[in-house]
C-alpha cells in the first residue's frame, strides 16, 4: 500500500510567518529538510536571522500592545478551542510530515497529545485571576494583584517531538495572552510550519503567533538575545540551555525557562512484575529511537533477576522492527540526522572502548533498503559501570545500559550519581519502598510500576542541570505571568 503524502511536503521554499504572512528570509537563504529513512531532501526552508527575528518580535509587540490584549478571557479560551478542533482534524496530515521529517513511524504517532493540552489549557483562559490581601500596612489601604502577561514570548524547541513541544509552548502563551516568536528545531521545521498554517486559519490578529525557522546560532541566538523579548521557553540540550541563560543576562534579564536533557535511572527490585517491567523498561528506552529527555537510560537491576531482565531486554529490543517511518510495520524509525547518526555511533564505538558487552545491538543498520538513512540497532549493554561516559552522558539514541545492584540505599545513590535530575522509575511490589525510593530520586518526575506516563494536567520539568520549571499543568502559566500588587487608599 503506498501512502499519499501531504502536499505541504512538496513545492517552492516554505517562508517565515511574520505579522501574520509567510515571508523569505530577508537574506534569502534556505536549507533543506532532510528525510532521515532515506536521506533524501524533502523541501527546502527559509533560514532566519538576526534581522527576521527582530522583524518577528516588532510584529509580536504590536500585536500585544494592540488588538490581543483587548481579547476577553473567553475569547482566548475559544481560540485555544478551535485551535484543538482544527489539530484533531489535521492530526493525520500531521503525523505524515512529521514521519517524513522528523523520522517517527506512522504507527507511533501521538498527535492526541498535544490536542489535549489545547483543551487543557483553553480551560485555563478564563480562570486566572489575582486575589485581595489582607494586609497590615499604616493606613486604611487595600491591595490586590493582577496575573499579568509578560509580553512578548519566545520559544526554542529542538526536533525530538515537534508537535506537542510546539503546542506546550504556544497553548501556555496564548490562555495567558501573550505573545509568541517560535523558532523551531532546523532539523524538524515543518510540523511547526504546517500548524503555523493552521493557525493562520483562526480568527486571530496578526503577529500574536510568528514562526522563524533558522538555524540555532544565527536565528536563535538572535532570539534568546533580544532585548524586547520578555521571556524564553526553552527545551533542548544543556549547552544550549547555558548559552540561552548568558544571552538573557546579558540583554534584558528575560525570564528564562529552562527543559532540558536527562540520563534516567529506571531501578527494578526483584520483588516486581517482570512480565510488565520488561517490556515497559525497554520501550523507555528505544521508543522514538531513543530520541526522548525522559528515557530510562541507566537502569538498574537487583542482582537477583538482573539475568533474566538483562535477557528480557535484549529480546524485546532484537524483536522491534527498525524501518522507513512511513512503513505501518515499523517500530523504531530512523535516527534525525546524519549528525545524529554520528553521534551515537560514536557512543556505541565509546561502549566498547570503554569495555562494555552488546549483548544486542551495537552498531549502525545499513542492509535492507535502510543504508540511506540515518538507522542503528536498539542496543543493550551489560558490563557497564557508573563512571563510563556511556552510562553517564546523555546519548540520545536507542542505548540501554543495565546495571546490577545490591540494596536500598546503594541504588539511590547511585540512581542520584547524574548531573541530570530529569526522570526515573521504580519497579517494586513493596509499597514503602516504592514510596521511599520515589522520595529520595533527586528528578523532576518519578514513576512507579510504569514509566513516561504524560497528562497536561500534571507537571512535567526537571531537577539538577535538567532544567528550571515545569511544562504542563497549572505551573507552567506562572512563567507566563506576571504579578502585579495594586495599592490602593481607602480613605
Ligand atoms: P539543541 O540544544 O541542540 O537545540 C535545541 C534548539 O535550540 C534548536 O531549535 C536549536 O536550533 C536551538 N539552538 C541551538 N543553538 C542555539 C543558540 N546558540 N542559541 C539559541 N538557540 C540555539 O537540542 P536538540 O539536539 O535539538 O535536542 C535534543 C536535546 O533536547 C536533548 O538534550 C534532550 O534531552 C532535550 N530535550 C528535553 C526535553 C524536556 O522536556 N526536558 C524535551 C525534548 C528534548
Amino acid at each position: 500500500m503506498t501512502i499519499e503524502l501531504p502536499g505541504f511536503l512538496r513545492g517552492a521554499a516554505k517562508g517565515l510567518l511574520i505579522g501574520g504572512e509567510w515571508v523569505p528570509a530577508r537574506s534569502g537563504a534556505t536549507f533543506e529538510s532532510i528525510n532521515p529513512s532515506t536521506g533524501a531532501p524533502i523541501v527546502s526552508v527559509a533560514a532566519g536571522d538576526k534581522r527576521d527575528v527582530g522583524d518577528a518580535v516588532a510584529a509580536a509587540r504590536r500585536a500585544f500592545e494592540g488588538p490581543w490584549r483587548r481579547f476577553t478571557p473567553a475569547q482566548r479560551q475559544n481560540v485555544l478551542l478551535q485551535l484543538a478542533d482544527l489539530v484533531e482534524a489535521h492530526s493525520h496530515e500531521l503525523g505524515l510530515i512529521n514521519a517524513v521529517d522528523m523520522g517517527v513511524p506512522v504507527a507511533r504517532q501521538r498527535g492526541g497529545a498535544a490536542v489535549e493540552a489545547l483543551r487543557y489549557f483553553a480551560g485555563w483562559a478564563t480562570k486566572l485571576h489575582g486575589e485581595t490581601i489582607p494586609n497590615s500596612a499604616r493606613g486604611n489601604l487595600f491591595a490586590y494583584t493582577r496575573p499579568e502577561p509578560v509580553g512578548v514570548a519566545g520559544a526554542i524547541i529542538p526536533w525530538n517531538n515537534p508537535l506537542p513541544a510546539t503546542i506546550w509552548k504556544i497553548a501556555p502563551a496564548l490562555a495567558t495572552g501573550c505573545t509568541m516568536v517560535l523558532k523551531p528545531s532546523e532539523e524538524a521545521s515543518l510540523t511547526p510550519l504546517r500548524l503555523g498554517e493552521i493557525i493562520q486559519e483562526l480568527d486571530l490578529p496578526p503577529g500574536v503567533i510568528n514562526i522563524v525557522t533558522g538555524f540555532g546560532e544565527t536565528a536563535g541566538a538572535a532570539l534568546a538575545a533580544h532585548p524586547d523579548v520578555d521571556k524564553i521557553g526553552f527545551t533542548g540540550s544543556i549547552t544550549t540551555g547555558r548559552l540561552i541563560v548568558k544571552a538573557a543576562a546579558d540583554s534584558n534579564f528575560k525570564r528564562v525557562s529552562l527543559e532540558m536533557g536527562g540520563k534516567s535511572p529506571d531501578i527494578i527490585f526483584a520483588d516486581a512484575d517482570l512480565a510488565s517491567a520488561i517490556p515497559a523498561a525497554s520501550l523507555a528506552v528505544f521508543g522514538n529511537t531513543g530520541q526522548v529527555c525522559i528515557a530510562g537510560t541507566r537502569v538498574f537491576v537487583e542482582r537477583p533477576v538482573y539475568d533474566e531482565v538483562l535477557d528480557g531486554m535484549a529480546k524485546v529490543a532484537a524483536s522491534l522492527q527498525v524501518g522507513n517511518s512511513l512503513d505501518p510495520s515499523t517500530d523504531i524509525g530512523p535516527l534525525v540526522s546524519a549528525a545524529q547518526l554520528e553521534r551515537v555511533t560514536g557512543y556505541l564505538d565509546l561502549a566498547v572502548a570503554e569495555g562494555a558487552k552488546a549483548v544486542t545491538g551495537g552498531a549502525r543498520l545499513s542492509s535492507g533498503g535502510l543504508a540511506d538513512g540515518y538507522f542503528v540497532e536498539p542496543t543493550v549493554y551489560s558490563e557497564v559501570h557508573d563512571d563510563m561516559r556511556v552510562v553517564q552522558e546523555e546519548i540520545f539514541g536507542p542505548v540501554a545500559t543495565v546495571l546490577p545492584f545490591d540494596d536500598v540505599d546503594e541504588v539511590i545513590r547511585r540512581a542520584n550519581n547524574s548531573r541530570f535530575g530529569l526522570a526515573g522509575g521504580v519497579w517494586t511490589r513493596h509499597l514503602g519502598r516504592a514510596h521511599q525510593v520515589a522520595h529520595a530520586i533527586n528528578t523532576g518526575m518519578v514513576w512507579v510500576n510504569t514509566y513516561g506516563s504524560v497528562d497536561p494536567a500534571v507537571p512535567f520539568g526537571g531537577a539538577k542541570s535538567s532544567g528550571w520549571g515545569n511544562e504542563l499543568s497549572g505551573h507552567i502559566l506562572q512563567e507566563y505571568l506576571n504579578i502585579k500588587a495594586v495599592w490602593i487608599n481607602t480613605e
